[in-house]
């Protein structure tokens, strides 16, 4: 599984920001979590967020999903378990974070992402990434 501080944000994500905001977050618990999360990952302790974020008044809202294990650890040390709803995250991120641990693949294909994601890098999507930015500040 991926920490925190492993996780990647593409250079064109980050410039294209500026109106991303988390219109809710909340923390719920362990019954709430996806179906298909994982059961041996059941058996840990960690905290469950959930967020909407909007990146334009115009756009879809996301729903995001983070979970977060090794709570005494450093925030970026802490491992975590991710999932969007958006296409970023379906086409370029959920398979390659299956892969390593950090999600279960919902959306993605069961084919590698060869063109929108060749070297298999971890980026996350920005609505991952607003949510990750608040639940900083919550832990
Ligand atoms: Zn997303």
């Amino acid at each position: 599984m991926l920490t925190i501080s492993q996780l990647k944000l593409e250079r064109t994500t980050k410039k294209n920001m500026t109106r991303c905001h988390v219109l809710g977050l909340k923390e719920l618990e362990r019954k709430n979590l996806p179906k298909d999360f994982p059961s041996k990952l059941r058996k840990e302790s960690f905290r469950y967020f959930k967020g909407l974020v909007s990146c334009s008044p115009r756009n879809k809202k996301h729903i995001a999903h983070l979970v977060v294990f090794d709570n005494s650890k450093p925030y970026g040390r802490r491992r975590v378990w991710l999932r969007c709803n958006c296409e970023y995250f379906k086409f370029k991120c959920e398979y390659v974070l299956d892969r390593r641990g950090s999600t279960t693949r919902k959306y993605a294909i069961r084919k590698p992402p060869t063109v929108t994601n060749p070297r298999g890098i971890p980026y996350i999507c920005k609505h991952l990434y607003m949510l990750i930015l608040l639940v900083r500040s919550r832990v």
